[in-house]
């Protein structure tokens, strides 16, 4: 099955106008052939691909959609500020409340500074932790994704060296290496990168070990260096504070993005006291970070986030969808790993090293109408009820047999051999 008339067409034109047709994450080029390129539109759990086919979305935009798609209520905030101005010569007093709102719940955090991408926050909580303490040397788990700026993008295509000089890699989880690549950073040591959980695409994901998480903490104390815990993915997902506030865990910087505006654009850099003058001597700008809309749907985002039982009602449909899975797989002979917290679950298949199990797993689950991912962690949003998980679920079944029956003619996708053999 190929994607949809619709899609192949407007693929065409792309190819002509667009560099390979398209870049980045939401490229289909490295996703099972019949995914669709191109959406029309969205609502709630549901989006639409450009041929009119519905599909229940386990992707949520790869993070921004935590509510639903056009939440009535957010939407109804951004549309009050865009009849005022949105990009002014100024920014607009929902920029001072939103900061008062993001350090009101997040607990390390005393001051905020907004952007646009989690490429800018994460970027400016390296230049931050520099210009605090002085120092050149950061740290960060290797394969972890930070962004795709030249220090941090997993693609080394345009990329010198010198960009890249004083960044080193430990493995996540793995105390003594942090301590280890601490220790020879010396006295040059600015920050300590972290991810919440270990969310690195093509691999089983893996919750903080609080030992390490913990010795982190300590060893930025002991050194002076700043503790930076990249919330882009997982911030709000998993606590209505910062995620390692599960594991006790107080960073010095927090970089936030994707969910906290349910989609309209926007991230935020979060800090403590203990950088606050690093903060102040950074010269960071944009010509949208200062609008005005998406900080009025993050100011109301974070209130139903505060107000809502969307954290526990997603985690109750990803314990729904995990086991739900597990049990179809096993019935039809399959094995599973799923990964991670449930509501941002990872499935992979054992005894399937080049993917292929995956992708004709993933591809049958689109045909259903239930868009999954083969190698990214997917999400769940508010909008889900425990039907759509139970559709899911009995579409997974009907998928697991197909996959079952055509296994001896199965073969790899063409590219992903190739990414994993240098991953
Ligand atoms: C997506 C992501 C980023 C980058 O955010 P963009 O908005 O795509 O620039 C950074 N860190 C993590 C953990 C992410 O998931």
């Amino acid at each position: 099955m190929t994607s949809g008339p619709q899609d192949a067409a407007l693929r065409a034109r792309a190819r002509q106008v667009i560099p390979n047709g398209m870049y980045g994450h939401e490229s289909t080029r490295l996703l099972p052939a019949s995914f669709p390129q191109f959406f029309g539109r969205a609502e709630g759990a549901h989006l639409w691909d450009v041929d009119g086919n519905r599909y229940l979305d386990l992707m949520c935009a790869y993070g921004p959609n935590l509510l639903g798609y056009r939440d009535h209520r957010v939407e109804a905030a951004a549309a009050a500020q865009a009849a005022l101005g949105d990009a002014m010569t100024g920014p607009s007093a929902v920029m001072v409340e939103l900061a008062e709102a993001l350090v009101s719940m997040v607990g390390h955090a005393d001051w905020a500074m907004f952007c646009k991408n989690g490429t800018d926050a994460t970027t400016m909580a390296m230049t931050v932790a520099r210009a605090q303490t002085g120092r050149r040397r950061v740290l960060v788990a290797s394969r972890s994704y930070h962004g795709a700026a030249p220090w941090c993008t997993p693609v080394p295509a345009g990329v010198v060296p010198e960009e890249r000089a004083f960044i080193t890699t430990y493995a996540y989880n793995d105390t003594a290496g942090l301590e280890a690549a601490v220790a020879a950073a010396g006295d040059d040591l600015a920050a300590v990168f972290a991810t919440p959980f270990k969310h690195d695409s093509f691999e089983d994901q893996a919750l903080p070990d609080p030992a390490y998480a913990q010795r982190a903490r300590q060893l930025c104390d002991e050194t002076g260096a700043m503790l930076v815990i990249d919330d882009v993915r997982a911030g709000f997902r998993l606590a209505r504070d910062s995620s390692w506030s599960l594991v006790g865990v107080e960073p010095d910087l927090s970089a936030w993005g994707k969910c906290i505006a349910n989609g309209h654009p926007i991230s935020a850099l979060l800090g403590s006291d203990r950088c606050r003058k690093g903060a102040g001597a950074v010269y960071v700008t944009g010509s949208f970070w200062f609008a005005a809309v998406p900080m009025a749907a993050a100011i109301e985002t974070l209130r139903i986030l505060r107000e809502s039982d969307y954290l526990e009602h997603t985690v109750a449909l990803g314990e729904q969808l995990r086991s739900g899975l597990a049990a179809a797989a096993a019935a039809h002979g399959f094995s599973v790993r799923q990964t991670g917290p449930v509501q941002m679950p990872q499935v992979l298949f054992d005894g399937d090293p080049d993917l292929r199990v995956g992708f004709a797993w993933a591809a049958a689950m689109v045909e259903r109408g239930v868009y999954v991912h083969p190698w990214h962690n997917m999400f769940l949003c508010a909008a889900m009820t425990a039907e759509d998980i139970e559709a899911a679920v009995a579409a997974a079944g009907d998928a697991f047999a197909q996959v079952r029956a055509s296994l001896p003619g199965l073969e790899p996708h063409p590219l992903i051999p190739h990414v994993l053999a240098g991953h």
